[in-house]
């Protein structure tokens, strides 16, 4: 055996890896590479079949997340499991939506790797705000009208609102790009327009922002929740709010989404 596979039948690793917002050409070539090389792949429901295709066959898959029904693994389980497979000397590539240090519990995975001496690597992705606004052709900053991006949930770890820090969002030149918003859009926006934003400040609610089936719903700050309502939407949601999404232009990103072809990977 080559020394560099003696060495890695011996120590495991996890790879903490940005599949991005759900298409394959959106995954980083270094993302699509960890894909490839990956002895144990730990996914979620949302992750597309055209990614988890990149995986050798002799790639062991496990899902995570819901579908059917089923419940999501406990981040504990998911932990335990990374660092049993880890232990035998596999290559773990834990895929996450988007970009893993957005909202996709990096932090806590990492530590608890750390902690039991699993040599841990992120590999970044494009996060579903980038992904929406490429998309619809619209900047997430802009000179002169948008000089701040506030990444921000709606809600906290029990699903209620968050209730603090609303004020940062209220700046006219602030983009915010609320995750998690779609069952609280009403109340952020009632809380943003107290601090003062503007009733008028053009918004855009994106769902399933960089697949071929996406789709945006213009509006302004106060029609937010009734707009997204009356869409009824059912893959996930980001609201992107700020004078730069009156930029969008949504023909446009219709057209090239069909000139879309699907990416073959290979290294
Ligand atoms: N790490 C992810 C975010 C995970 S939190 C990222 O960087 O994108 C889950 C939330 O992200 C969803 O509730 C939704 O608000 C948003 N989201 C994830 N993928 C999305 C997509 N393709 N389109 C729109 N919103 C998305």
């Amino acid at each position: 055996m080559p020394p560099e596979l003696a060495h890695a039948a011996e120590f495991g690793r996890v790879l903490l890896v940005g599949a991005g917002p759900g298409s394959a050409d959106l995954l980083t070539l270094r993302a699509a590479r960890a894909i490839e090389g990956a002895d144990a792949l730990l996914y979620d429901a949302l992750t597309c079949a055209e990614v988890l295709d990149l995986a050798p066959a002799r790639c062991l898959r496990i899902q995570t997340g819901k579908r059917a029904g089923k419940a999501s693994m406990r981040q504990e389980t998911i932990n335990r499991l990374m660092l049993r497979l880890a232990r035998r000397g596999l290559t773990v590539v834990r895929l996450k939506g988007g970009d893993p240090s957005v909202f996709g519990r990096v932090g806590e995975e990492q530590a608890f790797l750390a902690a039991h001496g699993i040599p841990v690597e992120i590999v970044p992705g494009v996060t579903a705000a980038s992904a929406a606004a490429a998309q619809f052709g619209f900047p997430l900053t802009h000179r002169g009208e948008a000089r701040r991006l506030l990444i921000s949930t709606a809600i906290v770890a029990d699903g209620h609102l968050l209730e603090d820090g609303w004020a940062a969002g209220a700046d006219a030149e602030t983009t915010l790009a609320l995750y998690m918003g779609r069952d609280q859009a009403g109340a952020v926006a009632q809380r943003l327009m107290a601090h003062g934003r503007s009733a008028a400040t053009p918004a855009i609610a994106v769902e399933n922002a960089g697949q071929r089936c996406a789709r945006a719903i213009p509006t302004t700050l106060s029609n937010l929740a009734r707009d997204l309502d009356a869409a009824v939407p059912t893959g996930p949601v980001v609201l992107i709010i700020g004078e730069v999404t009156a930029q969008a232009d949504i023909a446009a990103a219709t057209l090239s989404a069909e000139m879309r072809r699907p990416l073959t990977v290979s290294t």
